[in-house]
């Protein structure tokens, strides 16, 4: 049977997180949900602010054919045109209109999209390690090779020179995600500069030209630092964005991609961007959501509860003696395994019914990724068995 064998192995193998998620509800069902400890996804826990309640039940109100019917394939003109007012009160006159977004089934679909735009087969496409392990994926899907480049080991932030050793003839574009996944670590406006100037330096010497794309479901999500806003690094920039996290709506399916008018190849990568919708199915991305997010896209995402989630988290880690990277931003804390292979911590942990995710499939060793975006007393509640954890290797 002759079918797509790059499409089988991607539905065949599960991602490591979604596998230890599945692992974590079986063994709740077992035990009893309070015995597990499953930090692997990244489902935010906090509800929907009432504002999403408020904006669905108006919209219920609407004839059933304009509340159900198809949208523009681009997404609703109104609604692209609160978002893009929205983005130019944030990031200033300019930042968008209305005809430079695209609306989306969620980040997920924003990437796809956008590196659809972009690529043609046989170019690379750079991202930086550790990353969300979907970007491989995504950029395979779409003709590219992935071609990996190692963060700074001590900061996490982008290491620009790792960058510049990446880049070939054949680079199309740079994935960067700030607020980071798994890292938590927000890129300083210094870093973005000095990434863009490794960018513009090799497109001069190249004669090419390179996307940045910006992936931003955790924009709203900071404690306490200012998330750049990236084209005003780079100008050559594509941002992705999605309201699955900052709205708490992962399984709503709703973001955008925005071509900011200050790229100079906007006049065609507009029509490129709907292109890729287009040919990839992604068009009128869902209705009622869309009506949503125009009613809501100021509404502020609850960081507090996440701050407080973060504090009790390091807190105890670091009682115990634990290493991790002081997370900016998102709502993960990236941990040193207490032994160079994070497998076999992971296994340790899980013996401990304590679940993170082992740093491998991210793109780099010894570490585990603790998604703390849990209810605050699964992290109160699983201090005792991460003692355990670190006492097994005293
Ligand atoms: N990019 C990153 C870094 C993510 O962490 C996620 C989801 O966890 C996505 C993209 C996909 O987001 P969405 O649910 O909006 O498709």
């Amino acid at each position: 049977m002759s079918i797509n064998e790059q499409s089988y192995a991607y539905g065949a193998s599960k991602s490591s997180i979604r596998e230890i998620a599945a692992y974590g509800a079986a063994r709740k069902a077992q035990i009893g949900a309070e015995g597990v400890f499953d930090f692997s996804l990244g489902n935010p826990s906090i509800p929907s602010p009432d504002a999403v309640r408020e904006s669905i039940e108006r919209s219920l109100r609407l004839p059933p054919a304009q509340l159900h019917g198809y949208t523009p394939a681009p997404g609703l003109p109104f609604v692209r045109e609160r978002l893009a007012a929205s983005l130019c009160r944030r990031h200033g006159e300019g930042a968008a209109t209305a005809g430079d977004l695209y609306l989306t089934c969620g980040a997920a679909a924003s990437l796809s999209i956008s590196l659809h735009a972009v690529v043609n087969p046989g170019d690379e496409v750079i991202v930086i390690a550790p990353y969300f392990p979907e970007y491989r994926v995504w950029v395979e899907a779409a003709g590219a090779a992935c071609v990996e480049a190692m963060a700074d080991p001590e900061t996490f932030q982008i290491d620009a020179e790792a960058v510049r050793d990446a880049i070939t003839p054949r680079t199309k574009a740079v994935v960067i995600n700030s607020p980071n996944n798994p890292v938590g670590s927000v890129y300083s406006a210094q870093n973005l500069a000095a990434l863009a100037d490794v960018l513009r330096e090799r497109e001069g010497a190249l004669g090419t030209a390179i996307y940045l794309v910006a992936d931003e479901p955790y924009r709203e999500i900071s404690y306490g630092v200012e998330v750049p806003w990236v084209p005003a690094a780079y100008d050559r920039t594509l941002v992705c964005y999605s309201y699955s996290k900052s709205l708490s709506l992962p399984g709503e399916r709703i973001g955008w991609v925005l071509v900011p008018p200050t790229n100079p190849d906007h006049d065609r990568l507009v029509p490129a961007v709907a292109g890729a919708g287009r040919s990839l199915g992604f068009v009128c991305a869902p209705a009622l959501f869309q009506r949503v997010v125009a009613d809501c896209c100021d509404v502020p995402a609850d960081v507090e509860a996440y701050a407080r989630n973060r504090e009790a988290l390091t807190r105890g880690l670091s009682e115990l003696g634990y290493r991790y990277i002081e997370p900016q931003g998102a709502f993960y804390l990236w941990v040193k395994a207490l032994e160079p292979d994070a497998n076999a911590f992971f296994e340790r942990a899980k013996a401990l019914e304590l679940l993170p995710v082992p740093s491998d499939s991210f793109g780099c060793t010894g570490w585990v990724r603790v998604g703390y975006c849990v209810s605050y007393e699964t992290i109160v509640n699983s201090m005792p068995a991460w003692r355990k954890l670190a006492e097994s290797y005293r």
